[in-house]
């Protein structure tokens, strides 16, 4: 059925259809493909295409198609109209990413920071020098999200629990205050995951596992984040992987976290290069600890896809080290796997250590997207 943009049709729908199908779209797309796909009238395609280059947001991409004799220009969003900042919290940095609207990371930097040093200042310094250094146009600033690796209280006011920060129940006031853009608080895997289901298309259902400094996780359900009733869904990292085993920051044993986590190879006493390279270099120990390991991540990641039948994205700093070592991996996850299918569902991220910063940006720009 043929839709004009009246009649059922708020002024503008069909505006912000085009702009999200040309988000989408990742091969040639010109006014009569637009047309065609949307159920749209040409008068009411060029009308929109009009208002959507008025406002910058679109373009001409530069491609052409020849049409029964005739060439048509292909359109494209214009990534860089509007622009959104990231940042990411833990126990010993703060990294910032500024990025367009297509989650392309256009600058980046980490900061060394402790948390007891107070980071609201910091961080509101650190953002001004960020986007002076970087010429971010202000203008074209969505917003800042900021991914903090704990609890936190619907509409991020409050920070509930934060293991790895070793913060209970803090008001973040002081960060609302500092900031001078629009903000958004988040947990950082479901930025995480947010920023992974973002780029890949939006792949309907996804489990995403956050290996950093601590492990936690985020499931993503017909398109949309499943937080859980009281906002603590995904926290698989203290699923239990070994009753009675190695002590976890959360005060239990046997934790996926004190198995897989980053501060499990610190605690060993080796930063990830150094810890790496020693495997590289057959030293036993790390090879041993490495090992245990993987296998600990196979039975939480088969516990994760029992739980949720869906595909497992493994993402965060750790991550970044995992593709060598991806094959034994899954060969570990598919001995495991009861349900059949091998390891077919196991994924890595395609934005390495970088999921979580990217990630607390994507609330603005889907926030963007959604409103066109
Ligand atoms: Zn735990």
């Amino acid at each position: 059925m043929e839709r004009d943009g009246k009649g059922e049709h708020a002024p503008g729908s069909a505006r912000g259809e085009i702009y999200r199908h040309l988000h989408r779209a990742r091969d040639f797309c010109g006014k009569q493909d637009l047309a065609r796909a949307l159920g749209l009238s040409m008068p009411t395609v060029y009308r929109n295409v009009r208002e959507l280059m008025d406002m910058g947001l679109v373009g001409y991409s530069g491609e052409q198609r020849a049409t029964g004799g005739r060439s048509a220009s292909g359109l494209a969003i214009v990534p860089e109209a509007r622009l959104a900042v990231g940042v990411s919290v833990t126990d010993d940095r703060l990294r910032f990413a500024l990025t367009d609207l297509r989650l392309r990371q256009l600058a980046y930097k980490a900061v060394p920071f402790a948390p007891d040093a107070g980071f609201e200042e910091l961080l509101a310094r650190e953002l001004e020098r960020f986007l002076d250094e970087n010429g971010a146009d202000r203008t074209r600033l969505l917003g800042v999200g900021v991914a903090i690796p704990g609890i936190l209280s619907a509409g991020g006011r409050r920070l509930l629990f934060a293991p790895t920060l070793d913060v209970r129940d803090v008001r973040l006031d002081g960060l609302y205050d500092s900031i001078r853009y629009p903000l958004h608080v988040d947990n950082d895997a479901n930025c995480g995951g947010s920023a992974e289901w973002f780029i890949r298309d939006h792949q309907p259902n996804m489990a995403y596992l956050s290996l950093e400094g601590g492990v936690g996780g985020a499931i993503l359900i017909d398109n949309a984040l499943y937080t859980g009733q009281t906002r603590r869904s995904g926290e698989f990292g203290h699923m239990c992987v070994e009753p009675g085993g190695l002590k976890c920051s959360c005060g239990r044993s046997g934790c996926l976290e004190a198995y897989c986590s980053v501060r499990r190879i610190h605690d060993e006493g080796y930063s990830l290069p150094e810890f790496f390279s020693r495997i590289q270099a057959s030293d036993p120990v790390c090879g041993a600890v490495w090992g245990d390991m993987l296998r600990h991540l196979a039975i939480g990641v088969n516990n994760i896809h029992m739980a949720l039948d869906c595909d497992v994205v493994l993402g965060g700093y750790l991550a970044g080290y995992l593709e060598s070592w991806f094959p034994l991996l899954q060969r570990f996850v598919a001995d495991g796997n009861i349900l059949g299918g091998g390891a077919s569902f196991l994924q890595l991220s395609h934005l390495g250590s970088h999921s979580s910063v990217l990630g607390a940006a994507c609330h603005f720009v889907q926030e963007f997207i959604s409103s066109v």
